[in-house]
């Protein structure tokens, strides 16, 4: 396993520099359960543990992460020590059970944003996978994929661009491998892409192209000691021609609210509209010197893109006032405990 081919390079080499002295190796992080990691690394793929250290931390590694490993290729077992600074990322900021965000990709170079050209087409919701994939820091590419079912795709194409802003848009039809390759060129060595996208668009239809057989299926791996079986798949998936493919089910479940500074590079026509009005705190209502009103009044804004920004902006703020709910609880019970101890001191 070439490191260079993992996505290894000069600057991870960087990163890692503090890390070399103590016999410790570079290794990518492959497959995530909940105890255990598969990494990628020189002496091959290791199943690997965290240090205690790293276990009682808020800074675990996801899939797609560089980390330092002390490697015991005779075990096939390595520890991770720590996570190297990420280039780019995937944050779940909300699952209702869930306190911290959590990222679920890591070093994503390329975000295909896929999209089906049948029924279900809504270049709105092109819009919004967009923000999440600007809002990670990955380049984003959209793929329009169920060309064949589409009449007139070259409309299509040309709509999405219009709302994507200097982002390639391809149209692919995956089991006729019409576009593959145009997608596989995103995806040199050295290079990690990842899918975003409703279920059924045909994410795994095309990761399937990629890798060019029906490799998502099940592998085992045995639990040491214990004889247990647990089904897993690689979720950092190697391409015959290099490059990888990260496929997780985390990143499956992004939602559409995880986006947040993406807003404003997937909405740019609209923040810089906002920038011209008259009042800063301007709310493109009845305000005098809105420049916003007068796009849409003269036809350069569409009003659909225009709601659609409204929207998610009203979804932002209400998931922001969720976040301040909790974190009021939180400090009420900080300040409960506090009183309690306090109490329990002074008799
Ligand atoms: P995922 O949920 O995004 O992974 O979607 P799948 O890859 O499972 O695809 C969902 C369905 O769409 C499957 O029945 C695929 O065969 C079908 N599909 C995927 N890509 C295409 C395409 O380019 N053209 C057509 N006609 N069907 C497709
Ligand atoms: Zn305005």
């Amino acid at each position: 396993m070439h490191l260079e081919s993992l996505g290894w390079d000069a600057s991870f080499a960087d990163e890692f520099r503090p890390f070399e002295h103590d016999g410790l190796a570079p290794a990518r992080v492959a497959v995530e359960h909940r105890s255990e990691y598969v990494v990628y690394s020189q002496h091959g793929e290791l199943r690997a543990e965290l240090t205690g250290r790293l276990r009682h931390g808020d800074e675990h590694p996801a899939v797609g992460d560089w980390v330092a490993v002390a490697p015991r290729p005779d075990e096939g077992r390595a520890t991770i020590h720590a996570v190297l600074p990420r280039r780019s990322a995937f944050v779940r900021k909300v699952a209702w059970a869930e306190t911290k965000p959590q990222v679920v990709a890591a070093n994503v170079d390329v975000a295909f944003v896929v999209a089906g050209l049948d029924l279900n087409y809504n270049v709105r919701r092109i819009e919004r996978y967009l923000t999440l994939a600007w809002e990670s820091g990955a380049q984003p590419v959209v793929l329009l994929t169920k060309a064949d079912l589409c009449e007139d795709v070259e409309s299509r194409v040309y709509e999405v661009e219009s709302v994507a802003f200097g982002v390639p848009v391809h149209p692919v039809s995956a089991p006729h491998g019409d576009g593959v390759d145009t997608v596989r060129s995103y995806v040199p060595p050295g290079r990690t892409a990842a899918l975003l996208g409703s279920s059924g668009v045909g994410k795994s239809t095309l990761v399937n192209a990629l890798v060019g057989t029906e490799l998502l299926a099940v592998r085992e791996i045995r639990e040491d000691g214990r004889g247990r079986h647990t089904t897993s798949h690689r979720q950092l998936v190697p391409l015959p021609e290099g490059g990888l493919v990260l496929d997780t089910p985390g990143m499956r479940e992004l939602q559409l609210w995880d986006a947040d500074s993406g807003i404003e590079a997937a909405f740019q026509d609209l923040e810089s509209l906002a920038a011209e009005c008259r009042f800063a705190d301007c709310a493109h209502r009845r305000e005098p010197g809105c420049a916003v009103r007068a796009a849409l009044a003269n036809g350069t804004l569409e009003m659909e893109r225009f709601e659609s920004w409204r929207k998610l902006q009203r979804e932002l703020e209400r998931l922001a006032m969720k976040q301040d709910a909790r974190a009021r609880s939180e400090s009420r019970k900080e300040r409960a405990r506090f009183a309690r101890s306090m109490r329990k001191t002074s008799y």
